[in-house]
């Protein structure tokens, strides 16, 4: 059975690690040191390496774990080209080596011009575009490009568990409760995600379900959010794209 593991890198990533029958495959492994240390610890051999967008922390162990294992690399088909075995663009669908899934291609651009997102089997790899109780900068896209990305990912089924390249919940929440204050299912998200982090353990996977419940940057048609963003712009906001641009302002300086 498919096991999946959050391998810790640099500050606050994660590279996720999916096991099964003795092999692994690497998604995002910013650094190929602490992937050898898991295969190594776990007697695992890596059959794979899978990436949502061109960023160091992202990509940065990429090269040398493929030329060590030999592996299959898949990726962005508008980024990282160089490094990658296998370009992928949104409706592919492809069998992940060696651990017995298939996953699929959504074009996510915002964060990155090229990000994609990879989903099946109840799982969602979505990089740096969707975080829990957050979304990622805009280093490369406009906000209605990621207003548009978002929205293909809080359509797939509310049980897809959600997993993110960062370990930003905390922070994502305290921000998300100036942004709507009144939403309650904030705080029992903030006990359980800070119990989790007292003990150590990783705030992910969440879920599509409990994003679209908490997650601001995907609520941006609820009434206190347009409320509370309208106030911050000091001007009345209209629209999905413009409330979305000004709670992502406001995030970057809180
Ligand atoms: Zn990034």
């Amino acid at each position: 059975m498919l096991a999946i593991h959050a391998v810790p890198a640099f500050k606050d990533n994660y590279i996720w690690m999916l096991e099964e029958g003795g092999r692994a495959v690497a998604v995002d492994p910013g650094d190929d040191a602490p992937v050898e240390a898991f295969l190594a610890s776990r007697g695992l051999t890596l059959a794979a390496v899978l990436a949502t967008h061109h960023h160091a922390d992202h990509v940065g162990g990429l090269p040398a774990l493929a030329q060590r294992w030999k592996c299959p690399t898949f990726g962005p088909a508008r980024e990282v080209s160089a490094s990658l075995t296998r370009r992928l663009a949104e409706g592919e669908r492809f069998e992940v080596p060696g651990i017995g899934i298939e996953l699929g291609v959504l074009d996510i651009p915002g964060h990155t011009a090229g990000h994609i997102a990879l989903t099946g089997a109840g799982l969602l790899f979505c990089g740096d575009t969707l975080f829990a109780c957050g979304c990622g900068r805009l280093f490369e896209g406009t906000p209605a490009q990621m207003v548009e990305s978002l929205a293909k990912l809080a359509g797939l089924p509310a049980a897809t568990e959600v997993y993110c390249g960062h370990e930003y919940t905390l922070a994502n929440i305290r921000f998300a409760e100036a942004v709507e204050p009144s939403n309650a299912r904030l705080a029992e998200r903030k006990a359980r995600d800070a119990a989790k982090r007292a003990e150590g353990r990783p705030t992910l996977p969440s879920t599509i379900g409990e994003e679209l419940a908490t997650n601001p940057f995907l609520r941006c048609t609820e009434r206190e959010v347009v409320a509370s963003a309208s106030r911050h712009a000091g001007r009345d906001l209209a629209g999905v794209v413009e409330v979305f641009a000004e709670v992502r302002e406001w995030k970057n300086g809180f």
